[in-house]
């Protein structure tokens, strides 16, 4: 072997500034011109197996240039754009471009944000987001908490945070076969699909759930709670945790989180708050109100990749009190050298989370945060209701729409045709169809709702670039596209 190594894989400084300046090029003309595209090619999955070729596993390599050139182009032109203005679908925001910076840099250092003496800066850029964060949804900052991949993993960090601190002490050791099917949690109907998965993954299994009924608003009824509670502490359960839902993931409703926070306090249960979508809404003035109970937390799940607007992944976990989290998920095995003494006292993320070697998808959300700011996040997001409240209303005014629900910025609604309007099953049917030609059309892109029993067309604004015009825009769009699917189906049964 040569004395100086030329690896293949290296890129010379020269070669990179090339290659880096051609990419952002194109970056910036794709983010100029994102609004001209459709919002999604609609193209199957056959197709674009064409398109990448059924070749195997490259035996020799190809030059960088060429290969970022091809691939600029084939994410450009097919990807479905959730970062298109006309974007409304599940809870997928558009990502804010310094993210997109953001994470270049992250990954040129690449610190492995797992253990602070792999990660010295990124580490203190972790915490200073997490104590941002606690400060924008209104928590005290000596909250702790860790960045993670997504709602889901932020919910299931808190979960296991909860499973220690109110299991029987011994389960570390003892692991939960003796009293797994004792255990018991709470949550209202309209919770994410992530409570299932908790349970199962997590040893508790799925009759563990107690699924709490919601009121006429869509709120965990606490009445119902609290007797639940109640009757399953008298037949011998072990109850311990109580989930209440910031934004549930349908119709936005947040649910009564100080009602839930008194009856956490009356049974000594921990009180989880899943606000991955809803909690940045908390800095919003007027929905103060909705969010008062937020402060009795034991734990928080937000997701800085909806309603911050950061690219995906990142999710975050808030504690109140964090030992809960190093008491869940700190171990120290002998060729860890990541306790030093002398310095002050270092903070070691593996310790706080699921993860050993983590990335730094911090930078994304605290470069974001100090763009925008709290004022300008506050706008951002009072903008992004205003214009879920006028697409309710513009719903509302027109004869052929049917307005359904407006919380936060989630707006369901339905297409009623002038005629036919009592017809129950045919308006569900006539939406669904609606929907999934929306869909694929590629001039805008909702989701669906089932609300009462309606099947309802469903937007949903986490959106910096949706305007006025596009909300006036996507009504247009919606009356065209139900008329035809209307006449279309109309004329197929007839
Ligand atoms: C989106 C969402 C989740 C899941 O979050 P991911 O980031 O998709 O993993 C969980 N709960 C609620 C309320 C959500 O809105």
């Amino acid at each position: 072997m040569a004395k100086s190594r030329r690896s293949t894989i290296e890129m010379d400084k020269k070669e990179f500034r090339k290659i880096g300046y051609q990419l952002i090029d194109d970056i910036s003309n794709f983010i100029g011109s994102i609004d001209q595209k459709p919002v999604t090619p609609n193209e199957g999955p056959s197709q674009l197996q064409d398109l990448l070729g059924n070749t195997s596993l490259p035996e020799n390599g190809r030059p960088a240039a060429e290969l970022i050139a091809k691939t600029t182009d084939l994410l450009f032109n097919h990807s479905l754009l959730n970062g298109h203005p006309k974007f409304l679908g599940y809870i997928t925001s558009s990502a804010a471009p310094i993210g997109a910076l953001a994470d270049l840099l992250a990954s040129s250092v690449n610190p492995n944000v797992g253990a602070q003496i792999l990660s010295p800066i990124a580490t203190e850029i972790e915490k200073q987001t997490i104590k941002w964060l606690c400060d924008f949804i209104g928590v005290p900052s000596d909250y702790g908490g860790i960045l993670v991949s997504g709602g889901n993993m932020a919910n299931f960090t808190a979960f296991l945070a909860a499973r220690t601190a109110k299991a029987p002490q011994n389960i570390k050791e003892d692991g939960i076969q003796n009293t797994s099917n004792k255990l018991t949690v709470y949550c209202s109907k309209t919770t994410h699909t992530w409570i299932e998965k908790a349970v199962i993954l997590f040893g508790l299994g799925t009759k563990s759930v107690r699924w709490i009924p919601t009121d006429a608003s869509n709120k965990m009824e606490t009445k119902a709670l609290d007797n639940t509670i109640k009757k399953d502490l008298e037949n011998g359960y072990l109850p311990l945790m109580v989930v209440g839902t910031a934004g549930d993931v349908s119709t936005g409703v947040v649910d009564n989180l100080s009602d839930i926070s008194a009856i956490c306090k009356t049974y000594n249960l921990w009180f989880h708050i899943d606000g991955a979508y809803g909690a940045p809404a908390a800095i919003v003035p007027k929905l103060k109100h909705l969010f008062t109970g937020i402060k009795d937390a034991d734990s928080i799940a937000l997701d800085p990749h909806k309603w911050l607007y950061s690219p995906l992944e990142a999710g975050c976990t808030l504690v109140k009190n964090p030992q809960h989290l190093i008491d869940t998920f700190s171990s120290h095995p002998e060729y860890y050298n990541f306790s030093k003494s002398g310095q002050d006292k270092a903070q070691n993320f593996y310790e706080y989370g699921l993860q050993n070697s983590r990335g730094f998808r911090a930078l994304k959300v605290w470069l974001a945060l100090q763009q925008v700011g709290r004022s300008g996040y506050k706008k951002l997001i009072s903008e992004d209701i205003e214009l879920s409240e006028m697409l309710y209303d513009l719903a509302d005014q027109h004869p052929e729409l049917e307005a359904v629900s407006q919380n936060l910025s989630i707006t369901t609604f339905r297409y009623v045709p002038l005629e036919n309007i009592d017809h129950k099953e045919y308006l569900n049917t006539l939406n669904e169809a609606i929907l999934n030609e929306l869909q694929t059309g590629g001039e805008v892109f909702l989701s669906n709702a089932i609300v009462n029993g309606q099947y309802s067309l469903r937007a949903c604004i986490v959106n910096f670039r949706t305007s006025k015009k596009d909300i006036e825009e996507i009504i247009e769009i919606i009356i065209g596209t139900g008329r035809k699917v209307h006449l279309k189906i109309s004329q197929e049964r007839a």
